[in-house]
């Protein structure tokens, strides 16, 4: 055996640069480094089934399999596949210069001032063989290259400045990652660390991957290989589906819904994505973390890839894989990939659909689903506009006559009759209080059915929607504007405000700065007055919000509606045209303004004041019904 030359080579400055990122920064992630060495494993082999197709009698009688072989007293951990291989110079280029795409673009975006601290960070990049250095004080790679004379080589390096690279003999084809594992990394050696790594990060990697501890060798591949979201949803029992979405996202309860799909077409992907059964709180927090799990020709690229989705969607859990995106796609190029927005578009159509079908076909789960995400999908009619109306179509109310179910605001529109062209509502924060509050009354007859809205996103979502199905969604809690009256309700307006112009007058006078504009509202039947806010009003539970976040906000400035048939009109009227200068009718429209407030769940500005005055008025009633 003649002596062997050993080559001594020196890293290129970039990838003493990686290494020293990999090492240093990325230290507090060591699990990605099984993840990255069994897809080069599985591209090794990839390429090796794609030169077999094309060369006979290459690469005969291999199996294409990945071993991992923990050795507990060398402390080693092994990686071999017995795939293309590589060599001598391959390995040289390959292994001692940033050769991996991956590679490069994790060193442009830390050019770009990335913050590599983050653990998504690392997460999406394939940091490649380099990683390897994370748990390891010593790689050696041995390698043959797969039908050529090339002798094989032993790779070796401690991963600072330079490598060495020797000639070996007896090497099989394909190639061996030996890692001499540093002292604290030693759960590396552990059998059900591996297992646990490997379905987690490689499950689906289509070679068989093994675990060789030597005692039971060629035992069952740890990977399942067949991605369930790549099967036909008819072949998969629905426990293995629930089975997978509890994996998945640790959950103790089965999905609530499922939707599986296969894009084809120019761009294709798989999804599959499950509605939970229940609502998470930190879903409102503004640092939730959302997404989807993305696969690239079956590694995992990112646990979270939120870019695939709306934000408002972030309740969806499950998987996309896409064989059609690079798989060394980084943080901002998976936002801006062209392909990545195409994707997230059908797929958002797609669930809007899958929703639109829940609640056809089965109510009962759409009515969870909205109960514990209904706020979110409002979320998404202010902030996509491109799908508000088929959003908006979703919607579940509470109405006047709604009782203790809601009514879907489709349904109910449908069932409307022609000519109605506004759909009255009320915002609150008690759906009980609500549905007895007395601005109801102003919907104009008992008969109107009136939307309630409790939650704190409606205000939001009914200034983006303005309209639904071409009905004007009119706030009763609002002004009455003229465009909001029927013709005959117009009239009426303009009538009272003739007959009583010097008494709307007087009584602006008399409340002076307290009130905005006192108006006649041809709406209200029994109630005498009601206190009303400004059109352009942020609305009380904007207004308490923007507080919250020690934004200045001014008080509501308030109108008071009248009802222009009330007999308190006329006594009033009464009293103006004979003595308007008397305390009686200052009393009474002050009177009348407080009980607006306190009839619409306000209280008095003086209530002591409103005490007296009510008292007199009482007391003057008595007087008058006295006889004298
Ligand atoms: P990438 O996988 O993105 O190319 P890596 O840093 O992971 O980058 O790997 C660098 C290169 O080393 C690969 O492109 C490949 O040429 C070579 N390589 C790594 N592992 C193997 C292997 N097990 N078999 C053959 N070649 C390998
Ligand atoms: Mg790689």
């Amino acid at each position: 055996m003649s002596p062997k030359k050993t080559r001594n080579l020196k890293f290129k400055a970039e990838t003493r640069r990686v290494l020293d990122i990999v090492i240093n920064s990325l230290y507090s992630h060591p699990d990605i480094f099984l993840r990255e060495l069994v897809s080069n494993a599985s591209d090794a082999l990839d390429k090796l089934r794609f030169e077999m197709v094309r060369s006979s009698g290459l690469g005969e009688g291999r199996k294409l399999r990945i071993d991992i072989i923990p050795d507990t007293e060398a402390r080693t951990l092994t990686v071999r596949d017995d795939g293309i291989g590589m060599t001598g110079d391959e390995m040289a280029a390959e292994l001692g210069t940033i050769a991996s795409s991956g590679t490069r673009s994790f060193l442009d975006s830390l050019e770009d001032g990335e913050d590599t601290e983050t653990p998504e960070f690392i997460g999406q990049f394939g940091v490649g063989f380099y990683s390897a250095f994370m748990v390891a004080d010593k790689v050696d790679v041995l390698s043959r290259k797969t039908g050529s004379d090339d002798p094989g080589h032993r790779w070796s390096s401690t991963g600072h400045e330079s490598f060495t690279l020797r000639e070996e003999d007896d090497l099989p084809e394909g190639t061996s990652i030996i890692l001499h594992l540093k002292e604290e990394m030693s759960e590396y050696l552990q059998e059900y660390r591996l297992r646990e790594l490997v379905r987690k990060y490689s499950d689906f990697i289509t070679h068989p991957v093994y675990i060789d501890t030597g005692e039971e060798a060629d035992s069952e591949p740890v990977n399942t290989r067949q991605p369930i979201w790549t099967r036909s949803e008819s072949d998969v029992p629905s426990e293995e589906y629930d089975e997978f979405f509890q994996n998945l996202t640790l959950a103790h309860e089965p999905p609530l819904s499922r939707l599986v799909y296969h894009a084809e077409g120019t761009i294709e992907f798989k999804a599959l994505l499950f509605v939970p059964s229940g609502r998470v709180m930190e879903m409102m927090l503004p640092d939730y973390k959302a997404g989807v799990r993305l696969y690239i020709r079956k590694v995992l690229i990112k646990e979270e890839a939120d870019e695939l989705l709306p934000r408002y969607l972030r309740f969806l859990k499950g998987v996309v894989e896409s064989d059609d995106l690079p798989l060394n796609i980084s943080r901002e190029t998976l936002q801006e990939n062209r392909t990545v927005q195409v994707i997230r578009n059908a797929l958002t159509g797609k669930v809007i659909s899958w929703f639109e079908k829940l609640l056809e076909e089965e109510p009962e789960t759409f009515t969870k689903l909205f109960e514990n995400f209904g706020d979110l999908i409002k979320e998404g009619i202010y902030s996509d506009a491109a799908h508000r109306e088929r959003l908006a179509d979703l919607l579940l109310v509470w109405t006047s006559r709604s009782g203790d179910e809601r009514k879907s605001l489709r349904k109910l529109v449908e069932e409307l009759p022609e000519d109605t062209d506004r759909i009255f509502y009320i915002t609150g924060t008690d759906r009980k209080e609500l549905a007895s509050s007395p601005y109801l009354e102003s919907a104009g007859g008992s008969g109107t059915e009136v939307l309630l809205f409790d939650s704190p996103v409606d205000e939001f979502m009914l200034q983006s929607l303005g309209e639904y199905r071409g009905k004007r969604l009119v706030s009763l809690l609002t002004e009455t504007g003229e465009e909001d009256l029927t013709e005959a309700e117009k009239s009426e307006k303009h009538h009272a405000e003739e007959t009583y112009k010097g008494l709307l007058e007087y009584m602006k006078d008399q409340l002076g700065e307290g009130v905005e504009d006192v108006r006649f509202s041809p709406r209200l039947t029994d109630a005498p007055c009601i206190i009303v806010m400004d059109r352009n009003d942020p609305g009380e539970m904007l207004r308490q919000m923007m507080r919250s976040m020690n934004q200045e906000m001014p008080d509501a400035k308030r109108i008071l509606e009248l009802n222009p048939v009330h007999p308190v009109i006329t006594v009033m009227q009464d009293l103006y045209e004979k003595d308007r200068s008397g305390e009686k009718l200052a009393d009474m429209v002050r009177t009348l303004f407080d009980l607006g407030l306190v009839m619409t769940g306000g209280r008095p500005d003086d209530p002591a004041g409103f005490g007296q005055r009510v008292a007199r008025l009482l007391a003057s009633e008595y007087e008058a019904g006295d006889p004298e």
